[in-house]
């Protein structure tokens, strides 16, 4: 089982996606953490160029292409054999991020987006998609409140960018509705985890 891990900056994605794998390993699934863009050694390398922030100059398709490579090594190199042993792979983003991020708010547009992308995965979507939902200000605000060198980057990136890609991840709701599941992400955690956990159910019942 294949689960993706998605939403804006401040939804919470990264700290539900630990509670829910440890609550999986604990009922006794078989069950890998990782993340994008990383996960294994030559994407983080990967990850290294894009976030290195001396890297003004960088192109938006470059960018866009660094992250599909990225994802490609991640996905052949640590994804599939998982997912060809039965472990479930919960992934903190995947391609509905460049979607969102490079498609969408960046300007490139999804549909040229999700080409490379196609190259980059050969068809291996996600069998599941948690959409973490919270309004973009109110996931500015969070992260303002837990980190003050996150917020000073996000800064630079305005508000009406993250804008964009909370309105990119709604229009991928609607064009993938048996895949993508939105969590209400403007509550506790516990109740956002809560959520998320019983989404995931009907999946692991078989
Ligand atoms: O996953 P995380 O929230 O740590 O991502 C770090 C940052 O990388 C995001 O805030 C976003 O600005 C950027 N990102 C991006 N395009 C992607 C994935 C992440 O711009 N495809």
């Amino acid at each position: 089982l294949f689960v993706t891990f998605e939403g804006g900056d401040g939804a919470g994605k990264s700290s539900i996606l630990k509670m829910v794998g440890e609550q999986l390993k604990a009922e006794g699934y078989s069950v890998i953490e990782t993340r994008e863009p990383g996960g294994i050694q030559i994407a983080e390398s990967i990850r290294q160029v894009i976030l290195d922030k001396t890297h003004t100059s960088m192109d938006g398709r470059t960018e866009a292409l660094l992250y599909a490579a990225a994802r490609r090594q991640h996905l052949v190199e640590k994804v599939i054999p998982a997912l060809s042993e039965g472990t479930i792979v919960l992934c903190d983003r995947f391609v509905d991020s460049s979607l969102a991020y490079q498609g969408h708010a960046r300007g490139l547009g999804m549909d040229d987006v999700f080409k490379i992308n196609q190259f980059a995965i050969e068809n291996r979507m996600p069998d599941v998609t948690l959409f973490f939902d919270i309004p973009p200000e109110k996931g500015l605000e969070r992260i303002a409140k837990n980190d003050e060198r996150e917020k000073n980057r996000l800064d630079l990136e305005a508000l009406d960018f993250h804008k964009k890609v909370y309105e990119a991840y709604l229009l991928l709701r609607q064009r993938y509705p048996d895949r993508i599941h939105s969590i209400d992400a403007d509550q506790n955690i516990e109740s956002v985890y809560q959520a998320a956990r019983q989404s995931l159910q009907p999946y692991l019942i078989n």
